[in-house]
């Protein structure tokens, strides 16, 4: 049996929400981790030392930011943080300008290696995340439960099969854990699913996409507007949701 904390919210995930299930699950992780870190968390030692290290992505901190609580909570970890980036990329900056060319051939010929090995290095810095990377290890953790109901639970596998809004970062994912998780029979059944479904949902989508076109010929004004009045920011969401990440369209 798998540990409740993960069922429940899956279950909940794909019987209820109309999107993504998946993109909703990720969406509540964001929120509730946005929420701890700029609660009382905020200044116990050990979650200092990993924001002082770690930090946030921009999108998370402006996140933070725009919600508009514990703002001096949010400089205060922001001013050690800075002091952390500092010590290592302000120093490895100042220690990086190559020497001056020289007529001796084969000297310092590794600089360009090394710029770009300190670019890789700031970039690394500039994305590390400690909200991203919990979204991602709690997915890893739905998507184990997942494929662990779908093959034991006929009551959730009947709901997994009902759904064809996968986003597409998503899908991903599932085939990812299909690989991981499951045995070649397994995979068998579940792919088949997963794609069937998928392209019921890309069928929609460009059948929804379509009339959102057509309500703009003036012989159609009049028609209902079916499920197309929301076909752009639904192929949006389908096309570009990173685990939930732009939940806002
Ligand atoms: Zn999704
Ligand atoms: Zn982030």
């Amino acid at each position: 049996m798998k540990e409740k904390i993960y069922t429940i919210p899956v279950n909940d995930a794909y019987r209820s929400v109309t999107g993504c299930p998946l993109c909703e699950l990720a969406a509540q992780v964001e929120k509730s981790s946005l929420d701890y870190y700029l609660g009382a968390s905020l200044m116990e030692p050990d979650v200092r030392t990993s924001t002082n290290s770690t930090g946030f992505c921009g999108q998370h901190l402006s996140k933070m930011y725009n919600m508009e609580i514990n703002r001096l909570g949010l400089g205060l970890m922001l001013h050690t943080h800075m002091i952390d980036l500092k010590k290592d990329i302000g120093t490895a900056l100042s220690a990086a300008a190559p020497p001056p060319g020289s007529f001796l051939k084969g000297r310092d010929r590794d600089y360009k290696k090394n710029l770009d090995k300190l670019a890789d290095r700031i970039e690394s810095r500039a994305d590390s995340c400690i909200i991203c990377d919990k979204i991602s290890t709690t997915m890893d953790r739905y998507l184990d439960v997942l494929l662990w109901m779908y093959f034991e639970d006929s009551g959730f596998k009947a709901v997994f099969i009902s759904k064809n809004n996968h986003c597409l970062h998503h899908a991903a994912l599932l085939l990812r854990g299909a690989a991981r998780h499951l045995s070649q029979t397994q995979a068998n059944e579940f792919v088949q699913v997963l794609a069937r479904q998928e392209n019921m949902g890309f069928d929609e989508m460009i059948a929804d996409i379509e009339w959102f076109t057509l309500k703009f010929d003036y012989r159609n004004k009049d028609k209902p507007w079916g499920n197309s009045k929301t076909a752009i920011p639904r192929a949006i969401s389908l096309l570009s949701d990173k685990g939930g990440i732009n939940h806002d369209i």
